[in-house]
Parts: C-alpha cells; sequence; structure tokens
C-alpha cells in the first residue's frame, strides 16, 4: 500500500455510505458515567460501562474513530515500548515485571475481547522485531534482553541472518515479541461504539438525548452551552482522549445510554 501523507488508509478505505450517524445531544440527561472523545478509548470504556450495565453517555465532538485513533498502526503490542532496564532503575525489578506482565495480560485481553465481540476489524495475531543496527543500540539490546530474562519475562533474541531472511536487514540483532496483534483501528473503534449501543439497549436503557458544546466539567455535573447534565451521586466522568483536554471545547456528537448523538 503507497504511503499518503496525512490520509488514513483505514479511513478512506471504509465505505462512506457505512460511517455511523448518530443524532444530536439534546436536552438533560442523568447517567452514571459519561465520557468525552470517540477514539477507540473513549468506545472501548463506553463498551465496558454498558457491559456492566452501567448507564454510560459517550461525548463526540467531530466524528467517531478519526481522531489518532483512526490514524495510527492498529498494532496490539504486548509491549509498554519502552527500555526495561530504565525502567528497572526507578522502580525496582519487582515493580516492572509487573508492569510488563499488566501490559501483556491487556493486550491479550483486548484482542480477546475483540474476538469475543466479532467486531470485524481484521485481527491478527503478530510477531514483532525490535532491531538494532548499530554497535551501540546491540548493546542496549543486549541489556535490555538480559534484564527481561532475568526477571522471568519473555525475551527471544533474534540473530544476523535469521533477521536478513526475515526482514532483510543486514548486520542486526533483534528481540522478538510473540504475542502481538495487528487490527483495523478505525473499524475497531465503531465496532466498540456499535457494541456499547447494543449492549445498552439490551438492557433496556432508554436512548437518551444529549446536545452538543460542553463547556467544561466540574464536580459531579458537566456543563453545556444549554444545561448542565447531572450525574447520580458516585457518579464518574471518564476523559478519553489522545490529546490534553484543558478547558473542554466544545463537543457535539454524543452516544448515550444505548444510541449515539449526531451533529447538532
Ligand atoms: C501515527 C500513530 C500511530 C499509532 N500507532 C499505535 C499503535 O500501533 N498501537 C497503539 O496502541 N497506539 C498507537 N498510537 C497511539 C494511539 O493511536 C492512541 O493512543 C489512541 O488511538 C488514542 O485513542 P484515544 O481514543 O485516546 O484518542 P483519539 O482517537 O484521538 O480520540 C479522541 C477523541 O476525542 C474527541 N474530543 C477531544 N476533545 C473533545 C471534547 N472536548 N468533547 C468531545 N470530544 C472530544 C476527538 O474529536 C477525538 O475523536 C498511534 C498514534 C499515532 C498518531
Amino acid at each position: 500500500m503507497p504511503t499518503r501523507y496525512g490520509r488514513s488508509p483505514w479511513i478512506d478505505q471504509f465505505p462512506k455510505s457505512r460511517i455511523p450517524t448518530y443524532p444530536a445531544h439534546r436536552g438533560p440527561i442523568k447517567v452514571d458515567a459519561a465520557i468525552v472523545g470517540g477514539g477507540l478509548t473513549g468506545c472501548v470504556t463506553a463498551y465496558a460501562f454498558a457491559a456492566a450495565g452501567i448507564k454510560v453517555a459517550l461525548f463526540e465532538a467531530e466524528t467517531l474513530g478519526r481522531g489518532t485513533s483512526g490514524a495510527s498502526t492498529g498494532w496490539i503490542s504486548e509491549d509498554p515500548g519502552a527500555s526495561f532496564v530504565e525502567v528497572e532503575k526507578l522502580l525496582g525489578v519487582r515493580k516492572t515485571r509487573y508492569a510488563w506482565e499488566a501490559w501483556r495480560r491487556a493486550a491479550l485481553d483486548f484482542a480477546a475481547v475483540i474476538r469475543r465481540l466479532e467486531l470485524k476489524c481484521d485481527l491478527e495475531p503478530r510477531a514483532s522485531l525490535l532491531l538494532a543496527t548499530t554497535p551501540e543500540q546491540a548493546a542496549r539490546l543486549s541489556r535490555e534482553q538480559k534484564a527481561r530474562k532475568s526477571a522471568g519475562l519473555d525475551a527471544v533474541s533474534v540473530k544476523g541472518p535469521a533477521i536478513v531472511a526475515e526482514v532483510g536487514v543486514s548486520n542486526s540483532v533483534g528481540l522478538r515479541g510473540r504475542e502481538g496483534a495487528t487490527m483495523n483501528p478505525y473499524r475497531a473503534t465503531l465496532g466498540f461504539a456499535a457494541a456499547a449501543a447494543a449492549s445498552s439497549s439490551r438492557r433496556r436503557c432508554q436512548p437518551r438525548r444529549c446536545f452538543g458544546r460542553s463547556r467544561g466539567i466540574s464536580g459531579s455535573r458537566a456543563r453545556t452551552s444549554r444545561l448542565p447534565i447531572p450525574f447520580r451521586r458516585r457518579s464518574g466522568i471518564d476523559l478519553a482522549s489522545g490529546q490534553p483536554l484543558f478547558g473542554i471545547p466544545p463537543r457535539r456528537r454524543t452516544w448515550s445510554g444505548g444510541s449515539m448523538m449526531n451533529d447538532c
């Protein structure tokens, strides 16, 4: 597939006629949890709440899945992508091993949920190879491999000829990841949103209409341009965005309790 900078193949290849639209948020709503941002994080979180029977609203300012989620590579890595050696210096071996194991479990769980929900997002198990091509990188990778191995983690090193055969890069060493996966992140995001909506309607939640242009969230009350959204006692507000939400700028499209809300 040719690289086209600034364009997402996931979004480009998705049939326009199948892009979900949801009605705009209008009027006050009462929910247990409000989620700001309909990217992968927000949609998965909405699904988790809805599946647990918790009344939830998801607010999206633009279009579901078209933030960083729709532009990502869709790699579900079983590795946090940080240096074990460096983190171990800060946290010690026990906590670092725990972080790596938790990440691995999360990656496996995430793929398992996608499979269980039968989301059509081209999920495939995928091995990875972290390559070192300079002597300095090779020394760092070797320390990394030893530290992970002595902590009891999976750390398989791969040497020259095997790497040449696999990826055609000579004079390099590598660290193998064996439990990752890839997916179409845009389809996964839409799939989780649909699963959240379906899960809510199975639980007979009333579709609730919300409206856009939120101005801020304070305490247990979300303020919008028209009316506040009251939350029940012990309710939560989740902010799900790949970017900082200083001041919480407007949001326009909303999913709530079984239905998604679109542009105002
Ligand atoms: C090029 C690239 C490749 C990546 N590859 C990977 C990868 O392979 N694997 C991986 O795990 N991660 C990857 N990431 C990171 C990953 O994409 C992001 O961490 C993840 O998709 C973020 O999802 P999100 O839902 O948090 O944010 P987003 O997808 O950005 O969603 C945030 C949403 O919030 C909405 N929003 C913002 N403010 C408001 C508001 N006030 N009201 C309402 N809505 C609002 C936005 O419109 C947006 O839709 C990659 C990122 C990039 C940029």
